[in-house]
């Protein structure tokens, strides 16, 4: 007979996977340890991406680390459009870049290029109470609240809503009809509340 497996294992709340005997890694990441572990070959190159409306030719590059960024921007063929921003990572939660003349670094996976027109901080609307984004946390935390909060930047609020078990999927953002940035306001207030802890030690 086959034995009962445990197949859902949950860390306590503010824990790590860890902690319940998992490690949650990217094929990247699981890769580069194969690379350094059998051929002791250190992280020095990776797969990026480049794509969005706002590049000609969208591609994937083995690069170095340390490579300029308008380096792979110019490998593919450039930007189209006006770019409004880059984007180091996904939409939902990758990292806005200030510059291109910034570097590929080890978590550089991938780089989004958008454009004016596609960008949705322009639509960016008011919540409407619908709830999807509630119905859509696997966190079972309040998006819609976390987002209002930081907003009125009453960042130890957060805290008491759990703003600190987001695993920031961009599952919120990706639903919400008034394109409301749910996770780049959760990142912040987390950023904010790192900073108010650093200070009280
Ligand atoms: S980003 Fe955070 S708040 Fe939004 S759905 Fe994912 S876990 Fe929930
Ligand atoms: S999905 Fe957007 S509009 Fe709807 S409750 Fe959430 S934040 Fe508000």
């Amino acid at each position: 007979m086959l034995r009962q497996m445990r197949l859902c294992r949950r860390p306590a709340r503010g824990g790590l996977p860890l902690d319940v005997g998992v490690v949650v890694s990217n094929v990247g990441t699981a890769f580069a340890v194969c690379e350094a572990v059998r051929d002791g070959k250190p992280l020095i190159e990776r797969v990026v991406t480049v794509t969005g409306r706002g590049i000609k030719n969208p591609s994937n590059f083995l690069v170095k680390i340390g490579t300029p960024i308008a380096d792979l921007v110019e490998q593919a063929g450039g930007t189209a459009g006006s770019i409004s921003r880059l984007i180091m990572g996904g939409p939902m939660m990758g990292i806005a870049l200030s510059s291109f003349d910034l570097p590929v670094v080890k978590g550089t996976s991938g780089l989004l290029l958008m454009t004016e027109e596609q960008d949705s901080k322009a639509d960016y609307l008011p919540c409407i109470k619908c709830a999807s984004c509630v119905r859509a946390c696997p966190m079972h935390l309040l998006p819609s609240t976390l987002s209002v909060i930081a907003e009125a930047q009453t960042w130890e609020l957060a805290e008491r809503y759990g703003v600190s078990d987001c695993i920031e999927c961009g599952c919120c953002a990706f639903v919400c009809p008034s394109k409301r940035p749910i996770v780049q306001l959760i990142k912040t207030t987390k950023s904010k509340l790192r900073k108010i802890r650093e200070n009280r030690e």
